[in-house]
């Protein structure tokens, strides 16, 4: 059996969202067809896009659907960088990474916690910019001062884009309370299908230049046709009822867990997600960790997992100035479904992986 404790790789799909999808699927039409089949898909679309807009804090006209985060990260970039110089968190996902390579990076702390002091100085060097920060860290939990940090952008004329693909579904988001530009956001990471997402735009930058170029779907800014049924099971999961208490405590338990065999947790001093744990366990390799909880039937991550099933080093831990430990941390992160059953069998696994990989004890004994 499976303890699946990798929500923020993906979250197991809601029944809400999976009965949301189902029904979508039975009506057949492209919600771009004047005729009465895509006038009723249209419908399904519109509903989903109404609901989630109004979850998320923005108007419906302002969101548009993407095929996931990292397309609403890019064309955020794409189209509110256009003149703009570019300015980063340094932990930010590979999806701002990528499409910014040659953004200024702002420090972190060794909680994982954004410099706003030297964000301040780089927005007050220079022409305008638009400035990416993450709402929720994927692989620490961290969450970002965003509204301190929107304040400093308005301050110095520049636009903020929060890639809150891990917040959103774990903690209140709106993008209206939080001062953002603009806010990427994902379906598979709150219970949702995968590939959808959308980028909710704020009222003065809702006409914006597509990245994917077509057939002038939601309103010219991304061409395609738009997946109906994973757009409603989207909205769904978004909707779906969720109980952060009993999800922290069994985090907690988890951290205690790790803490009786000698792990540090990364980043516990600094707000954060409450499914979301980094664990470090000095001496022992991130993989190794990750591959022996396998063995036990445990499914964790280390780093961030990537297309080729590698784990490549943590971006995230190095920027937080963990030096050898950032190969060594693992990250948990619990799925709305996650039960006791599944922590305790974590404890346990934990427990004799750590017995194996420990070093051993230097005796200094004559
Ligand atoms: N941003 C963050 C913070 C993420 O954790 C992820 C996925 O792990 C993404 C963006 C990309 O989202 P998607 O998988 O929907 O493309």
């Amino acid at each position: 059996m499976m303890h699946y404790l990798d929500a923020n790789a993906t979250e197991p799909l809601r029944p809400e969202a999976r009965d949301a999808v189902l029904a979508a699927m039975a009506v057949t039409g492209n919600p771009s067809s004047v005729h009465q089949a895509g006038r009723a898909a249209r419908r399904l679309m519109e509903d989903a896009r109404e609901s989630l807009a109004h979850r998320f804090g923005c108007q419906a006209a302002d969101l548009v659907f993407t095929s996931g985060g990292t397309e609403a990260d890019a064309l955020a970039v794409h189209a509110l960088g256009q003149g703009r110089r570019l300015i980063i968190g340094a932990t930010e996902h590979d999806a701002i990474r990528a499409a910014a390579p040659a953004a200024e990076v702002v420090p972190v702390g060794g909680d994982g916690v954004v410099d706003l002091e030297a964000l301040a100085a780089r927005l007050a060097n220079g022409p305008a910019a638009l400035v990416c920060l993450m709402l929720a860290n994927n692989e620490t939990g961290t969450i970002q001062p965003i509204p301190e940090a929107a304040a400093l952008c308005r301050t110095h004329g520049a636009l903020l884009h929060a890639d809150a693909v891990q917040a959103a579904g774990r903690m209140d988001v709106n993008l209206t309370a939080l001062g953002v530009t603009s806010m990427a956001i994902s379906s598979h990471k709150m219970g949702g299908p995968t590939g959808v997402g959308a980028l909710l735009l704020a009222p003065e930058y809702r006409t914006i230049a597509p990245l994917i170029l077509g057939g002038g779907q939601e309103r010219g800014r991304r061409g395609g046709t738009p997946p109906v049924a994973a757009i409603a099971g989207f909205a769904a999961a978004a909707e779906a009822p969720r109980d952060s208490g009993i999800l922290a405590a069994l985090r907690d338990r988890i951290e205690q867990a790790a803490v009786a065999q000698g792990a540090t947790v990364i980043g516990g001093s600094a707000p954060r997600l409450f499914n979301t744990t980094c664990l470090a366990l000095p001496g022992a390799r991130a993989d190794t960790q990750v591959i022996a909880l396998d063995l036990d039937g445990i499914a964790v991550s280390a780093g961030s997992a990537c297309s080729s099933g590698k784990v490549a080093a943590s971006h995230v831990l190095a920027a937080m100035g963990l030096g050898a430990l950032a190969g060594q941390a693992i990250r948990a992160s619990l799925p709305w479904n996650a039960t006791e059953t599944a922590v305790e069998a974590f404890a346990t696994a934990y427990a004799r992986m750590a017995d194996r990989l420990r070093p051993p004890l230097v005796s200094h004994a004559a």
